[in-house]
């Protein structure tokens, strides 16, 4: 997983991103009540305010206090929101990769249905431990202490590509990296396949270009997110990412 460098903003944009953020949750209450095309339009457009708005509030984000949804497959993990205490993986194994239970059936049914459409593609990297989020983290640290970084520089470098332990998608066991893991999956038959199909199996390309300013991810073609049928087909017909989508749940009342 590629993190994008952060820029820190001022402190004083604080009360400005809280009064836009108002104005944006009174906007989406006014309008979610018509249920029209245009009220959806709305709340998207105030959902997706408040997170930039708040992302510009500081440099601990909108997310550094976070609370989750009680539906796990919403389970937002990011460099702000870590994976909760909690979290339980149930493993199963697909293509020599640990995934979590809940996504088994439907990413077999998906690659089923897309092998007979003759298109391919694999798990290369599914769940992480925190553990072994630790171990590619001190190694990519000793490689660069080895290039002559001190010791904070070669930290803070490995931290601009790799996730904090803790901080992972991948320690959900609901993300995959398919296939080659680099940008010319974006190229191929089964990238194709799967922006046209991936959410009729509960799956939703979680890091995309547009959406890097809120993510804090670059784009990546590879990295697929379970959040389920019904979740996948709404942020896609809503146009959010995971982060705007449960910010958009909970201006509806969600918990
Ligand atoms: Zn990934």
């Amino acid at each position: 997983m590629k993190k994008k460098k952060s820029k820190k903003e001022s402190q004083t944009t604080g009360p400005v991103a809280a009064a836009i953020i108002v104005l944006a949750l009174l906007l989406s209450m006014a309008v979610s009540a018509l249920g029209s095309w245009e009220a959806q339009e709305a709340a998207k457009d105030a959902a997706q305010q408040a997170v930039e708005a708040a992302a510009q509030a500081g440099a601990q984000g909108p997310f550094a206090h976070y609370r989750q949804l009680s539906d796990p497959l919403l389970v937002l993990v990011n460099d702000q929101a870590p994976l909760p205490g909690s979290w339980q993986v149930t493993p199963r194994m697909v293509d020599d990769e640990v995934v979590d239970i809940r996504m088994y059936e439907d990413y077999t049914a998906m690659c089923a249905q897309a092998a007979r459409e003759d298109v391919w593609f694999w798990v290369a990297s599914g769940y992480r431990s925190v553990d072994e989020q630790k171990e590619v983290l001190a190694r990519a640290v000793e490689v660069n202490k080895k290039a002559g970084m001190p010791e904070k520089e070669a930290k803070e470098d490995a931290l601009r590509t790799i996730a904090r332990p803790g901080y992972s998608e991948h320690h959900t066991g609901l993300a995959i990296d398919l296939n080659d893991v680099s940008d010319s999956f974006e190229s191929s038959k089964a990238y194709a396949w799967l922006q046209k199909h991936s959410a009729e199996y509960g799956f939703v390309q979680r890091y995309r270009e547009e959406k890097s300013h809120i993510t804090g991810i670059d784009k990546e073609s590879w990295h697929y997110r379970y959040v389920g049928r019904a979740h996948a087909a709404e942020m896609e017909r809503l146009g959010l990412c995971l982060e705007e989508y449960v910010v958009y749940l909970q201006k509806q009342g969600i918990r």
